[in-house]
């Protein structure tokens, strides 16, 4: 099939790769001339692990532009853009709107599918997408052209796999033909494939992202709890999980979830379910418990070194978890803020996310390796459960006070080990 990917960010850029490498023609648009620059010398614009060899493997069938005439050939086109936190916590529909608009200008006679592949709340294919595109072509959902809602259940970092191995497919189909072509090209994926319409579609998504934030948060507040009765909690979490009814995943606590999509997720949820006077008082409370948790790395390191102005202080982990650069909501980010506002002299490395991390703070010294940044440094964090953590180089610093917010840090003799909740 001819595959037009709109937006190629994190699930866009695996989308159209994922499609290609099963034989499909994917042309992608976005934007932003530099990623689709890339797309096109075939060097992807984020990283993803296995993505510049699938993208390199199957580069002629691949294309990038940021004209969106090339639209009109297409059977199936995907909208994969952001749709970020608006500052009440709501969604901004900005750039799905926008993408809208530029697909119903130039969709053209053939008779294709607009699926939306964005996460955004239920009722929005329905209610907003669909009767723009009527508006625009002058033609009929379901009958001139196909619609669905496929919401996306990748995990950054590990996106490929699951995109080629999904636990399953969600198939939100207004019309016949679409849910039909969708089987059609979702046939090479190994996943049972769950049809429903486009507005339930949207809330499986939602509701799937939001337990999976509660069991964090959940994790994490009993985490707290057996830290200070000096309880294991990796134990009693490990015990917990073997349960098949509650599964041995996301139990593992510490500095909190961050990522594009659990806080921007549940945050929506709170504030469409608040427009709706539904109020939503569990996830107000697992974002409650997101928030606070990674202030604790700071109380911590604070119990250690009491005042933190002047002194170095080592972060090993920008991206929000390992094996991505994404930064987004990344938990070292109210920790940097904390320890800039306290004056200390913040050194900080990641393997791959410094170069965004910058973007946000660039007053804090960004080190080359884990040796420079703790060198000399009165304390270290560990935000993210990169496996170079493992054996970094602690003994390098002032004195060896380590906080771990991920469990990570294996070598322990000679440090003054601390777990933010063990
Ligand atoms: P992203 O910010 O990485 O990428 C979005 C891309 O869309 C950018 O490259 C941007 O330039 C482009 N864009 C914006 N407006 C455009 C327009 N009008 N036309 C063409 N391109 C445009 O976003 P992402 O992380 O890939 O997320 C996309 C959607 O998928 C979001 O709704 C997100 O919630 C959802 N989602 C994300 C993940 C994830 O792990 N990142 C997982 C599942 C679902």
């Amino acid at each position: 099939m001819k595959i037009c990917i709109i937006g190629a960010g994190y699930v866009g850029m695996v989308t159209g790769v994922c499609f290609a490498d099963s034989g499909n023609e994917v042309t992608f648009i976005d934007i932003d001339r530099r990623k689709v620059d890339k797309i096109n010398n075939l060097s992807p614009p984020i990283y993803e692990e296995g993505l510049e060899e699938m993208l390199k493997r199957n580069g002629e069938r691949i294309k990038a532009t940021t004209d969106y005439s090339s639209l009109s050939d297409a059977d199936v086109i995907f909208i994969c853009v952001g749709t970020p936190s608006r500052n009440d916590g709501g969604i901004n529909l900005e750039y799905v709107r926008e993408a809208v608009k530029n697909i119903g200008e130039h969709a053209g006679d053939k008779w294709k599918i607009v699926v939306v592949k964005s996460t955004v709340l239920p009722g929005t294919t329905e209610k907003m997408v669909v009767p723009l595109l009527e508006k625009i072509t002058g033609m009929k959902a379901g009958i001139d052209f196909g619609i669905s809602m496929n919401p996306e259940f990748l995990r950054e970092g590990k996106a490929i796999h699951d995109f080629m191995h999904p636990d399953r497919i969600v198939i939100g189909a207004y019309d016949k033909k679409s849910e039909e072509t969708l089987r059609k090209l979702y046939e090479p994926f190994d996943a049972p494939i769950f049809v429903t319409t486009p507005t339930t579609a949207e809330m499986i998504k939602y509701a799937s992202n939001a337990f999976l934030a509660t069991k964090i948060s959940f994790a994490n507040e009993i985490g707290n709890f057996c830290k200070k009765l000096g309880i294991d909690t990796y134990d009693v979490m490990k015990a917990v999980g073997m349960d098949h009814r509650i599964s041995p995943y996301f139990l593992d606590s510490g500095a909190g979830f961050g990522g594009s999509c659990f806080p921007k997720d549940v945050k929506a949820l709170i504030t469409a379910g608040n427009e709706m006077d539904c109020e939503m008082s569990i996830l107000s409370s697992v974002m409650g418990v997101n928030d606070k948790q990674p202030l604790k790395m700071i109380e911590l390191l604070e119990k250690h070194l009491g005042n933190l102005g002047g002194k170095k202080i080592a972060v090993l982990g920008l991206s929000f978890k390992a094996e991505t650069d994404d930064v987004r909501e990344s938990r070292s980010i109210p920790v940097i803020e904390k320890l800039i506002e306290k004056n200390a002299i913040v050194s900080a490395y990641d393997p791959l996310a410094m170069e965004n991390m910058k973007k946000i703070f660039d007053e804090i010294e960004y080190c080359s390796t884990s040796d420079d940044a703790l060198r000399n440094a009165y304390g270290c964090l560990v935000m993210t459960d990169w496996k170079e953590f493992e054996h970094a180089n602690f003994k390098s610093m002032k004195n060896p006070i380590v906080i771990d917010g991920r469990r990570i840090v294996k070598e322990k003799e000679g440090l003054i080990y601390e777990g933010i909740c063990w």
